[in-house]
Parts: C-alpha cells; structure tokens; sequence
C-alpha cells in the first residue's frame, strides 16, 4: 500500500513567474509542483505584491490578524493555476503593495519587514486555523518564513484546529538572516522567553531565521555541502553553533532544475535548438548571442557567459580584481547581471577597457539569461558561497560547461574533468582568488583545444539530470520524519 498522500502548507515570499529575486523563486514554483507530480497536496501562501495584479485570485475571506498592537486584516485571495498547483495570496496593502519585495531596492530593507513577514507567516497560519484545516506539514522558507515555526509553537501549539502541527524550515541563503531590534518580541507578543540565546536572540537581537532552525522539527538546506559547510564558522554567519545542535535534524537536498524551462531541446528564447546529439544549433545561439551583445563575429574565439545577482557572495570582486589576466586570455565575456553598485562599476571598467571582447548588461532579463546560457563556451561562477546554484544546473543542460568555485552546491553539482578518464562535467577551483579563477578558466580554455575530448565534456554535463521530481522525494521523506517527531 502506498503512503497516504500529504496536505502541505508552503509559505514563502517569492515565486516565480509572479515575484522573483533570485533561486528561491524558482524553488518555489517548481518544487510544489513537482510534490504535486507525486500526488500530495500543496497549497502555496505568497504575499500580494503590488505587481501581481488585483484581485489575484477569488477572494477568499479575510482575517484578523495580530501581530502587533494594530488591529491589522488579512484578505486571501485563492487561484488555482493552470496545472492544478493552489496558491493563496495575502493582501494586506499597507505591508504588501510595494513594488519589490524586501526593499526599495536589492541593497535596502524597509524599516517594517519584521512585521510584514511576521504578518505572512501568521496570516497563513490564520487562514488554516480559520477554516478547521490542519496541514500534514507546514513548509516555510527562509527568514521570512521564520516565524512559521515559531508560531506553531507558540500560540498555535494548543489551538484546536492546529494544535502540534509540525514544521520543516529551509535554508536557501544563510547570509539573509532577518535580524531585528531586541525590542521584537514584545512588539510581536511573543514570550520572553524566546528571545533567549536558545532561541531567537542573535547577537543582541532577534533572528527570524533563528526562530525557523530552532523551532522546526527539521532543518533543510538546498545541498549537502552547504549543510556541512553552514556548520563550520566560516560559512556560518554566526549561527553555526546553532546548526550544529541542530545537525541530527539538518538535511542537505539539491534544488531541481525545471527542464520545461531550460532546456536547449525546446527553448523558445534562443536562435536554435539543439541537444547532446546534434549540437549545430548551438553555433547560431552562439551567433545570436554575439548579435544581442553587440561584440563582432569571431566564432573562434570562446565565450565566457556569466548570468548573476552582482553581490560579494558571488565573487566578482575577483572577477574585477582579475581584470588584467582576463584581457590576456583569447576569450570574450559577456555578463548579464544586477547588484551592488562597486561591483556594477567594476564591471563597467572592465568592459571600458576591451569592448570589442567584454559586454555587459546591468539589467534583469530573463530571454537573454537563455540566450547566455546557449551561446556561451564555458559559464563562470566564482562564488564565495553558493547554497546550491541554479545557473551552473542550467549551463551543464546547455552544453556549457561551468567554471565554479569549489562551495556549497556548485561542489555537489560539477564534477571535475578528468582528460584521462573522459569523466567530469566542469571545472572547480579552491582559493577563492584570482589564482584560482585563473587556473581553472586556464584548465578550460586548454580542454576545449582537443575537440573531440570538449564534446566529450559538454556531453557528460548535458546527460546529467537534476530534476526536481527526485528532490521532490527527498522532500517528503523530510515531511515524514518531521510528522513523526511531534
Ligand atoms: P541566487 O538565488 O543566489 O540569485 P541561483 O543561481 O540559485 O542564485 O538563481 C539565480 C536565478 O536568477 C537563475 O534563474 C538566473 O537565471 C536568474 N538571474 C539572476 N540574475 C539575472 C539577470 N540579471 N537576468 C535574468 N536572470 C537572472
């Protein structure tokens, strides 16, 4: 007899198409889905952003929601997409009718998150008691979801309809750890108590991804390198003791690739298809690419794409830094990215300085990420830290092999090419420095010089498969242990 399937509650900030800001939006488009491939039940709770449009879906009741002293309401409205996948939308346009999620812009907050995201996990938690229906499983999502479990364990953990409602919580970037004011507690109304070390006090204040480790019954991380890594102080931003306590309940599951939208076999953004069997389109992507960039045609010499958030944690200081090496090597850049305005301007220098052979786009465009992803040779990611990674997943499907620093999922995901073995899909390095960038792009660009060996490697990468249908499993069988453990 097959296991009963599970109700599941899925309460994140952002999904993909509808509000994006990185890998988390993609997570939590694609991994509900596939859960549902698997014949559970997920009901996703997103808030209602300005750019979403209204209503988003039927209204759905609203709710008294407390969260501070402010009578305050949420309205839900309930869609059900195309594919069957139930999203619940909260409005609640004081906090949510802003343009972007997090801040008026990727480098700012607002003043209010610790209770606009106190508001989405108590909102959803809300509509569940509201209604009688008791999930199998609350899912949350990183520091915006912390309270989810903090919640349940608080003063949810009596309530009739939700009373001992278990809780997994995960970690897709431990750098975002929503840390607010001592004062948080009272303003929430949450006890004393929980501001204690054990709990969600964080160095003088108050972790909202604190309150998610510590009060779910289990911990998931998007890798099993960086859930080895987070429990050393070097990657662990202070809450590696912590993770350590937590480690018997802390599993690393690799992110899924959504293959419906990346896959060079059937995708629309790019001049051609083509596949691990027929890689000729992938000279006209190439071709295209060239063209959307505006560098001139040289089909002999290898592109090296680049698609990212530009923040410290994805190591283009040392792309910038690497500048005069890069203008030595035969190669042509071409980066896509958004962040903080050092690296930006570094970036732009850069590509001042030879713009026949470096172009940059400082924009968010998701036809010309597909289109990097197949016009490219070889894809850089120098990541300090990489929980997992989505683009190095995408590149190996695209024939692109990646050059990654050796971290987080980037470890997991690519394997080293071995001439003498014809094994391996990339390129790793350790020292996160320009000696390291150096080595490895120098390691590729010799590899690509015996043909017959780089198609070879393009294939290996190309063959390998990360879909999201056997992290969904993954997934459930965490599901379960948390339901055993309440
Ligand atoms: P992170 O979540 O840390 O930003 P991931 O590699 O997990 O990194 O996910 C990044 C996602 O965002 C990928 O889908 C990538 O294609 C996309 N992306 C990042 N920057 C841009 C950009 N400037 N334009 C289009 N897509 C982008």
């Amino acid at each position: 007899m097959s296991p009963r399937p599970l109700q599941i509650a899925f309460i994140t900030s952002e999904m993909a198409p509808l509000m994006k800001t990185g890998g988390l939006a993609d997570v939590s488009a694609a991994l509900p889905r596939a859960l549902a491939r698997l014949g559970h039940k997920v009901t996703v709770f997103l808030p209602r952003y300005a750019r979403i449009p209204f209503p988003p879906g039927d209204f759905a009741g609203s709710v008294h929601v407390p969260v501070d002293a402010s009578p305050r309401s949420a309205g839900y409205y309930r869609r059900t997409l195309e594919d069957g996948l139930e999203v619940v939308f909260i409005e609640h346009p004081p906090f949510f009718d802003r343009p972007h999620p997090y801040g008026p812009s990727s480098n700012e907050e607002y003043g209010d998150n610790r209770l606009r995201f106190a508001f989405l996990a108590r909102a959803a938690l809300e509509y569940l008691r509201s209604r009688g229906q008791r999930p199998d499983v609350f899912h949350g999502h990183d520091w915006q979801a912390g309270l989810v479990p903090v919640y349940l364990k608080s003063f949810y953990w009596d309530d009739p309809a939700l009373h001992r409602s278990p809780s997994v919580f995960t970690i897709h970037n431990l750098a975002y750890q929503g840390t607010f004011g001592g004062d948080t507690l009272d303003v929430l109304g949450l006890p004393w108590h929980f501001a204690s070390g054990e709990a969600l006090g964080h160095n003088g204040g108050i972790s909202y991804m604190k309150g998610g480790i510590q009060f779910s019954e289990m911990v998931t991380t998007v890798s099993p390198q960086y859930a080895r890594e987070i429990q050393g102080t070097e990657m662990g931003y202070g809450l590696d003791g912590t993770l350590r306590g937590r480690g018997g309940d802390l599993v690393g599951i690799l992110n899924g690739v959504d293959y419906g939208e990346w896959d060079p076999r059937h995708d629309t953004y790019i001049a051609a298809p083509y596949s691990a069997d027929d890689l000729s389109g992938k000279k006209k992507c190439k071709r295209d690419l060239l063209a959307a960039m505006g560098l001139p045609e040289a089909p002999s010499l290898p592109i090296v794409g680049i698609i990212s958030r530009l923040v410290a944690q994805k190591g283009f200081d040392i792309v910038v830094d690497s500048w005069y090496d890069l203008l030595q090597r035969p190669i042509r850049m071409v980066v896509l990215g958004t962040g903080e305005p050092r690296l930006e301007q570094g970036l732009r220098s850069l590509a001042a300085r030879a713009p026949d052979r470096f172009a940059l786009r400082l924009e968010y465009d998701e036809a010309l990420a597909h289109k990097i992803e197949a016009g490219s040779d070889v894809f850089l990611m120098p990541s300090r830290f990489e929980p997992c990674g989505l683009t190095q997943m995408y590149s190996l499907r695209y024939g692109t092999p990646p050059v990654v620093r050796a971290t987080g999922g980037l470890y997991d995901t690519v394997e080293p090419w071995d001439p003498s073995t014809g094994r391996g899909t990339g390129f790793r390095f350790d020292n996160p420095d320009g000696t390291g960038l150096m080595w490895a792009l120098d390691q590729a660009l010799s590899a690509m010089k015996d043909r017959a060996a780089w198609k070879r490697l393009v294939r290996n990468g190309m063959e390998k498969d990360f879909s999201w249908d056997r992290s969904a499993e993954a997934y459930v069988a965490v599901y379960r242990q948390a339901m055993e453990k309440v």
